[in-house]
């Protein structure tokens, strides 16, 4: 057995009263919290000034475009960083984008990440998963603006996630659903096909990242027409529904289906209330780098954390960050957000994180049975993995 103090520990839901010590066995499960003063007889915790809290869990990345890191200028906006990714990312050889993702692998796991959503549009990481020594999510993601090809498109996602499926589970759990990449780029015939696929499945789409998404849902207008002339698209077909792109496309996937809403930059108050009376279970997760990276922007996350709505942490991909690192995602809205506690981030990156994930039965907090991990942030607020 082996215990642990520390100035203070946060076990994914709140701090733990002062003087806590906490138990894992020699495999890393987690055994036992004591009370201040109820330790065994004999035992000597070991001690760390500074924080101890479970391992993160980064619920939304694109580890197959790690090879892009820095190669797409910040501000640009969303527009130009889709097309940046759409027209760069395969300029590359297979050779460099997987040392590129066995680096961004080994980096989330010196940042203390147990487990990650990972959006995949290829197979790049299929070799990659079974030892990365994380829990993953696969997100198939499925990209289709023109209604005639999306049965072909739909077809392609198919054929990718009977792939990841065939894979065994390691140690770590190994899981996989076919999901939208966002809504002006995923036709209403390709929402259906997905809806219909696995009726419960896990659904993780980018929502709201940019304003030219809902103008393009309100009125037809914006900066999203850019991208389909770039692409070669005609948006002729598209009819605009008066409505937030949210409130447009989320009545397309059945109530069965858990939703996790990415990025979020743009949602309101009034796509909140409709959040908090839509009867399904929806996870908004934040990538504040990310939104910074591109946008320059952040999303009313104040807003966010009075909502009740439950808020997990993604880092996004190394296209559009410095690091992956809930931690510096964590950091950041602290800049930004001063008033939002460090025991409520820490929910956020840990157990949160997990419950969206659908891993809360093994990660994310301090429970008896749970193999969670075990981060130290030092008085200098560098991070450290334990377990
Ligand atoms: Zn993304």
């Amino acid at each position: 057995m082996n215990y642990y103090s520390a100035t203070q520990i946060h076990d994914g839901r709140q701090w733990l009263p002062e003087g806590s010590m906490i138990a894992f066995d020699d495999e890393g499960v987690f055994r036992q919290t004591y009370a201040a003063g109820n330790a065994p007889a004999g035992v000597q915790p070991v001690h760390y000034e500074g924080i101890l809290c479970p391992g993160f869990v980064n619920a939304h990345c694109h580890l197959e475009l790690s090879h892009m890191k820095g190669v797409i200028p910040e501000g640009g906006g969303l527009v130009s960083f889709l097309k940046n990714v759409m027209f760069q990312r395969n300029n590359y050889d297979a050779a460099a984008r997987e040392k590129a993702i066995q680096r961004a692998i080994a980096e989330s796991r010196s940042n203390g990440i147990a487990a990650v959503g990972d959006i995949c549009n290829g197979t790049d990481m299929l070799a990659f998963r079974p030892g990365s020594g994380m829990h993953i999510h696969s997100f198939i993601e499925s990209i289709g603006f023109s209604e005639t090809k999306a049965p072909e498109r739909f077809a392609y996602s198919e054929q990718v996630y009977r792939q990841y499926a065939s894979q065994a589970a390691t140690t770590h759990h190994l899981a996989q659903s076919i999901v939208p990449h966002a809504p002006y780029s995923v036709s209403p015939a390709m929402f259906a096909l997905i809806d219909r696929f696995e009726p419960r499945s896990l659904i993780a789409i980018h929502n709201e990242e940019t304003e030219a998404e809902n103008e393009l849902y309100r009125s037809k207008t914006g900066r999203m027409f850019e991208l389909y002339e770039a692409l070669g698209i005609d948006p002729g077909f598209f009819e605009p529904s008066g409505k937030s792109s949210l409130q447009t496309y989320l009545p397309q996937l059945a109530a069965t289906h858990p939703v996790i809403l990415v990025h979020n930059t743009f949602l309101d108050e009034a796509d909140i209330s409709y959040l908090q009376v839509a009867a399904r279970a929806v996870f908004l997760c934040l990538c504040p780098n990310a939104n910074w990276y591109i946008e320059r922007r952040l999303p009313d996350i104040t807003l966010f954390a009075q909502s009740g709505l439950p808020i997990c942490l993604g880092t996004d991909s190394l296209a559009s960050n410095h690091q992956l690192s809930i931690w510096s995602e964590i950091q950041t809205i602290q800049q930004h957000f001063p008033a939002i506690p460090l025991e409520t981030l820490l929910q956020w990156g840990t157990l949160n994180g997990a419950q969206a994930l659908q891993l809360a039965d093994r990660i994310g907090s301090l429970e008896t049975g749970k193999q969670p991990g075990l981060v130290y942030i030092d008085a200098q607020k560098e991070l450290h993995p334990l377990l």
